[in-house]
């Protein structure tokens, strides 16, 4: 009876990969012609300053608006674009979308904000990366300060050497680099030394176990005293409460992103939160 239940099991997980793989196939294939046919845009999720609650800037975030299936979430494409090489092209397309919109935010609006950009470890890898940098930079006209680029841990283990004085080439730019998800991988603070970089953002999932267990108070606050200590700023991602977002502040943690302060949105949405949150006012440039 066992061996029958198990045969049973196989086969409806057999199904049910049949079913993935047809799915992720057909993502794939739709995928490719999907940047020259402009499915893709950028939402903006705004990225709040906790010692004046005022914006500091955004994180670009990827929509891809497919014909049939409609809104794809990036958990579903984003894999897929990097095992294909895909990527590249997506990441070009998203890096200088991000700079040219920001551009004409600020611009708009005479209000400073910085935007983070999503980088891929195979972005990373390419010998042209920084040049590709540089140049948007120079077409778009935004000033270097205000670029971010969020790399993951699993990007700064692949070649060390490289990676750290390709990261020091991007911070001569005047470039800002962050850590994203950080508490999901393996590499710990002193690991992070190795490299020049500004800003960890915290992962949702570290963030939020501190819904649950106040006793862990102690534990982020000595975290943000380390980072700060390393002279890295800390981000906290995914606050969707207003007690995570007061457990922050006491934890001297210096911005957060979150459904709670705003959902990611179209760049035009922004002058909202511009209105309502303030942001330092753009100087000559
Ligand atoms: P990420 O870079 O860590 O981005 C944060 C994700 O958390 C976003 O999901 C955002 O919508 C979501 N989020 C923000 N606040 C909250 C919250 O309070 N609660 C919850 N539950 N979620 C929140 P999204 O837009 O679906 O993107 C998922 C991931 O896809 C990103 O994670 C990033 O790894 C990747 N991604 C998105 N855009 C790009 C891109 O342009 N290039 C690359 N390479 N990856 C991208
Ligand atoms: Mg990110
Ligand atoms: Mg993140
Ligand atoms: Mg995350």
């Amino acid at each position: 009876r066992a061996k029958g239940a198990g045969r049973n099991r196989y086969r409806f997980f057999e199904a049910e990969m049949t079913v993935a793989t047809q799915v992720r196939m057909a993502l794939e294939v739709s995928l490719r012609p999907a940047l020259a046919r402009g499915e893709f845009e950028l939402h903006y999720q705004p990225r709040i300053d906790l010692a004046d609650m005022a914006l500091y800037g955004m994180e670009a975030l990827i929509r891809w608006n497919h014909p049939e299936r409609g809104r794809v979430p990036p958990q579903q494409f984003i894999g897929i674009a990097e095992e294909t090489g895909l990527i590249v092209a997506i990441g070009r397309w998203v890096l200088l979308e991000a700079c040219t919109q920001t551009r004409r935010l600020m611009d708009a609006y005479r209000r400073q904000v910085v935007v983070s950009v999503n980088v891929s470890a195979r972005q990373l890898a390419l010998p042209g990366f920084v040049d590709e940098v540089r140049e948007v930079l120079a077409r778009t006209g935004l000033p270097p300060g205000c670029l971010e680029l969020e790399l993951t841990e699993s990007a700064l283990i692949e070649d060390i050497e490289r990676t750290a004085s390709m990261l020091r080439e991007l911070k001569r730019l005047g470039v800002a680099l962050a850590v994203d998800d950080f508490g999901t991988g393996y590499s710990g603070l002193a690991y992070l030394r190795r490299f020049p970089i500004d800003v960890l953002k915290l992962d949702r999932s570290f963030v939020q176990q501190h819904d649950e267990d106040v006793s862990t108070l102690g534990f982020v606050k000595a975290f943000v005293d380390m980072a700060h200590a390393l002279d890295l700023a800390v981000v906290a991602e995914g606050v969707e409460t207003a007690e995570i977002l007061e457990f922050l502040r006491a934890a001297r943690c210096d911005q957060a992103q979150g459904y709670y302060l705003a959902r990611p949105m179209p760049l035009d949405d922004l002058r909202g939160v511009i209105e309502a949150h303030g942001a330092p006012r753009l100087q000559n440039s």
